[in-house]
């Protein structure tokens, strides 16, 4: 079982990572749709707006109206055109939220922000993170010839639609499936000691000191390397972050070419 995980970033090539998830029996996919977010919701009249918290971590402000536009985008634009992808290559894939099935069923936070000195709880706000996943609607899925193609939102506690970080949600499911590898595909090709250099790419990480090289991802790659570090201490064999702008990502990144976490 491999669980590929292909972000939404500006760049990435769909037509060749679905052509190479083709070739691959028990698979399950997990998508982003990050730019195409920031694109829509931008001609929406709502671009995008980003939390830091505390410790450095950047998410997104996802007030009602952007959680209506979240779902627009990922479960609908990005979901379907890779389901429908999916379906021209003879691959039978279903797509599914997080919240459908209760798949991704986690908890809801409320962040705190500063705002003109003040301390504030933005109760408006819906994001959380995935501690359970449906694993019996994912097997019953692949026991029955369905490819799954999962994207958040997740579910509540409170049976709310909450925005997740795609990577953690992966990890989460990838450790529910007791998956060999997680694949990480987006529109760089690994972990880099140096973001503007795609020349500094570090290839082998040892699961027991992922930790350290956190210094080295900036903004979002922190969510990754987190994800990873989750995914393999909850049992995944292998995590790759890889480059999904190549021919057969998920065959490259499987031969060792990114950034092989084990
Ligand atoms: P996706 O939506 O595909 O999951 P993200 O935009 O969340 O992708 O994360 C990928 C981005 O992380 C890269 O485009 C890059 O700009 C940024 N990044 C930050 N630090 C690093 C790093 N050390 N190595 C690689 N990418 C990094």
């Amino acid at each position: 079982m491999i669980l590929v995980k292909v972000g939404g970033a500006v760049g990435i090539d769909y037509d060749r990572v679905l052509q190479d998830v083709a070739r691959y029996q028990d698979v399950v996919m997990v998508h982003g749709g990050s730019a195409e977010l920031n694109n829509i919701s931008t001609l929406l009249g709502k671009p995008p707006r980003m939390l830091t918290s505390a410790s450095g971590h950047v998410s997104r402000r996802t007030d009602p109206e952007t959680l209506a536009i979240f779902n627009m985008v990922y479960c609908g634009k990005m979901n379907k055109m890779i389901v429908e992808k999916l379906q021209q290559l003879g691959v039978n894939a279903v797509g599914l939220s997080g919240i459908d099935g209760r798949l991704l069923v986690g908890k809801r936070k409320h962040p705190r922000v500063v705002e003109n000195g003040k301390k504030k709880v933005l109760r408006d706000d819906y994001t959380g993170r995935v501690d359970r996943v449906n694993v019996d609607l994912i097997t019953l899925l692949l026991d029955n010839g369905f490819l799954p193609v999962i994207t958040p939102p997740a579910l509540s506690y409170d049976n709310e639609a909450i925005n997740v970080d795609g990577d953690r949600a992966a990890a989460s499911i990838a450790s529910a499936l007791d998956a060999e590898a997680l694949v990480i595909l987006s529109n760089i090709p690994g972990l880099l000691r140096d973001v503007d250099d795609e020349a500094s790419l570090i290839e082998h990480i040892d699961a027991d000191r992922a930790e350290e090289y956190m210094p080295f991802a900036q903004g979002r790659m922190k969510k990754k390397l987190l994800g990873a570090i989750e995914a393999l201490d909850q049992g995944v064999g292998t995590v790759i972050f890889g480059d999904a702008r190549v021919d057969e990502p998920v065959t490259r990144a499987l031969q060792g070419r990114g950034t092989v976490i084990q």
